[in-house]
C-alpha cells in the first residue's frame, strides 16, 4: 500500500504477473507461452497500487515530448483503414476489439504512464506491440495456423469490420486475452 498518497488499484487480471520470477515455467503447456513471456517482461508488480502523482507526471511528460507522442501514436494500428467500427454485442469483447484496433492495450502501453521501459518480447528481443503479438511473433505461428489457417496474416485479416471468428480464441490460446 501507499500510506499518505492517492493510489490507483490496477486490474485484478494482472495478478498473473504478481510474483514475477516465482511463476513456474509453462513451456509446452498450451496457451501459456505469452503468460510466461509477459511475466519475464514485467519489471514491476502490476497488482500493486500506482501513486496518482506518478501517473500524472508521466502523462504530462508524454504529452509534452515528441518521443512520447511518437510512442503513443503507434503505427501498428488498424484504425486508419477502418471506416466505421461496428460494435460487438458483448461489451467486454467490444472493448478488447477496440483496443486491438487502435493498438493500445494495458500491457503494451502501461509503461508509458509509469515511465518504465517498454515491455520486450523475450523470444524476439523486440518491443511488445499489438502488431508483434498478433502478427509478427514467430512463437505463435502454430497457434495462428490453428486459428486462422495461416501464419501469414495481417491486422486487416483479423480485426477488420467483421473480426475473425477465431480472434478471441487465439487471444486466449496465447494468453493475451486478459492483458488487453
Ligand atoms: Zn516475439
Amino acid at each position: 500500500m501507499c500510506p499518505g498518497v492517492n493510489c490507483i488499484n490496477l486490474p485484478q487480471e494482472s495478478i498473473l504477473l504478481k510474483t514475477s520470477g516465482q511463476i513456474p515455467s509453462h513451456v509446452g503447456i498450451s496457451g501459456n507461452e505469452l503468460a510466461d513471456n509477459l511475466a519475464m517482461s514485467a519489471t514491476i508488480n502490476l497488482n500493486s497500487p500506482v501513486p496518482v502523482n506518478d501517473v500524472k507526471k508521466n502523462i504530462s511528460n508524454l504529452s509534452s515530448t515528441q518521443n512520447g507522442k511518437a510512442q503513443w501514436d503507434h503505427k501498428d494500428t488498424i484504425k486508419r483503414i477502418i471506416d466505421c467500427w461496428p460494435s460487438l454485442p458483448t461489451r467486454e469483447l467490444d472493448t478488447i476489439l477496440t483496443r486491438l484496433r487502435i493498438g493500445h492495450t494495458r500491457f503494451t502501453h502501461r509503461h508509458l504512464l509509469l515511465g518504465e521501459p517498454a515491455p520486450l518480447c523475450t523470444a524476439c528481443q523486440c518491443q511488445m506491440t499489438v502488431l508483434h503479438i498478433l502478427i509478427e511473433c514467430q512463437q505463435f505461428n502454430h497457434r495462428r495456423i490453428r486459428c486462422f489457417h495461416s501464419s501469414c496474416i495481417t491486422l486487416k485479416d483479423i480485426l477488420h469490420n467483421d473480426p475473425h471468428p477465431q480472434l478471441f480464441t487465439f487471444l486466449k490460446m496465447i494468453g493475451f486475452y486478459s492483458f488487453v
